[in-house]
């Protein structure tokens, strides 16, 4: 596999430090509010590209922070009349259910800043004594950005255009900084705020040390990949690299990944703008896997517009996969055998050479005829292209056209009278290519009719002969927005 590492600006080949282990530290939200859009994309991504890992095998020690002690928590506090601890122990509770609604697997470890304190104070100390900080006359400890020689090497900015800026500082109150790029390590206590004592006195640590503490404490001393926003490649990684690496003076991760922004309607989302949307408020519209679809359908590190007009596209593109997959189940359990298939939210293989091997089973089983083996051959083509899209940098955009092609595949081929491993096969082959991704397909959560029961009604009246009946609760489930169709296999119903 090839990530693209923002470090080296190029696409490598993907080697961890330990060969069957990949330890992964991606920054998570401040949490004083609900998330929003901007927040749920890089958790989708990089929840996907650890369900890829896990698929090849990997074991992914995924560590993600909450980030609960900052300006805008203190400030939401006093607003509502919360301690601190209320508002962030509230927003992290509710940011868990979206993710739930998102599918994202739980992490390894979700670090809180607030609990780390005492090493970001033994972290800050160190740096002291070894010359790359100083405390000024405020109570301010600085990190001190003209001892690292290497300082933008993340951002790939030059030094001398970063102190350029300088004099813009001098009026934001931070004039006793020795250079225009130092960054507060640690921050004196205000009246009325929360505080930790210190060596350097009362106060509180900078948001850039608690990532650079946590991550290769959870991950094991090592990092492989840190990942985020690139609202985040400055300062706050280059920051975070600064202090780890003038500390303990080797690299701090192998890879930096990092996806791109998110728009709305092809302008920067932003509270003045009006156009600022809290995942809770897109899924009480949507479903989850909708937005999980929508997010994957352009690559990570492509500029993403959301939108609700592309937003409905993404519903329609999901409801074509959902109908194409029910139909298949259908068949499958009308087919006299008794084969269930398995729900679509469970991993269909565990890993790629459980796939593998069920794939070269497949290839040599001799029960399908002529026009199947032709179709299966067709399916085995966009299996590689979707396996080759995801080792390219995850591309995952690319990776759903593939799925794409295989539902068309099974739309156009499948018939009634049909192998059952046949069946199976396409069953599974869709199904395996969305449980990589995290997308699930879920039973209509918003029915709240027994069909069936109705169905076994209609079923009744017809064999009554009491056709106008029959018709009566075909139009009744018509309004509720279910569509039955007769087959020979029995009836058939769909959301509409
Ligand atoms: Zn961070």
């Amino acid at each position: 596999m090839q990530i693209y590492n923002t470090m080296t600006k190029k696409k490598e080949i993907f080697e961890p430090h330990e060969k069957n282990k990949v330890r992964i530290y991606v920054c998570g939200p401040t949490v004083y509010d609900y998330i929003h859009i901007g927040n749920a994309r890089p958790m989708i991504v990089f929840d996907t590209f650890r369900r890829y890992l896990e698929f090849l095998s990997y074991e992914v020690i995924y560590v993600s922070n909450f980030t609960d002690i900052d300006d805008k928590i203190i400030k939401k506090a006093n607003d509502s009349n919360m301690t601190t601890k209320e508002i962030t122990e509230k927003y992290i509770r509710e940011c868990k259910t979206d993710m739930e609604n998102l599918n994202i697997e739980e992490a390894t470890y979700n670090p809180l800043a607030t609990e780390e304190v005492d090493s970001m104070i033994e972290f800050i100390s160190n740096l002291i004594s070894k010359g790359y900080a100083y405390k000024v006359e405020d109570g301010t400890v600085y990190f001190d950005t003209s001892k690292s020689v290497e300082y933008g090497k993340l951002s790939h900015k030059n030094i001398d255009e970063l102190k350029s800026g300088y004099r813009e500082i001098k009026i934001t109150g931070e004039d006793n900084k020795k250079n225009r790029n130092d960054f507060v390590l640690w921050k004196p206590m205000k009246e009325g705020e929360p505080y930790y004592d210190s060596p350097f006195g009362k106060g509180r640590p900078g948001w850039h040390t608690e990532c650079c503490v946590m991550a290769p404490k959870y991950c094991g001393g090592v990092l492989d990949v840190h990942a985020g926003g690139e609202d985040l490649i400055f300062p706050h990684h280059e920051n975070e690299i600064a202090q780890f690496e003038a500390l303990f003076e080797k690299p701090y991760s192998k890879y930096w990944m990092h996806n791109a922004f998110l728009n709305i309607n092809n302008e920067k989302m932003s509270k003045s703008l009006g156009n600022f949307f809290i995942v809770r408020d897109v899924l009480n519209k949507f479903d989850g896997n909708v937005l999980r679809l929508f997010m994957l359908s352009t690559h990570y590190r492509t500029k993403l517009n959301f939108s609700f007009e592309l937003m409905e596209s993404a519903k329609s593109a999901y409801e074509r996969i959902k109908n194409c997959v029910n139909n298949i189940k259908f068949l499958i359990l009308n087919s006299g055998n008794s084969v269930v298939p398995i729900n679509l939210k469970e991993k269909i293989f565990y890993n790629k050479d459980e796939f593998n091997e069920y794939l070269n089973d497949i290839k040599l089983c001799d029960d399908f005829n002529e026009n199947e083996k032709e179709v299966i051959n067709k399916v085995i083509e966009h299996i590689e292209k979707y396996f080759k899209s995801l080792d390219d940098d995850l591309n995952t955009a690319d990776a759903i056209s593939e799925i794409y092609e295989v539902v068309r595949i099974a739309n156009q081929n499948l018939k009634d009278n049909d192998e059952l491993i046949y069946m199976l096969f396409l069953y599974d082959i869709i199904g395996m290519m969305l449980t990589i991704l995290g997308i699930e397909i879920v039973e209509d959560r918003d029915i709240d009719i027994d069909v069936e029961k109705y169905i076994e009604e209609r079923n009744e009246a017809k064999k009554n002969k009491d056709y106008k009946k029959a018709d009566e609760i075909r139009d009744f489930l018509l309004t509720k927005g279910i569509e039955l169709e007769d087959t020979r296999q029995g009836v058939k119903w769909r959301k509409i």
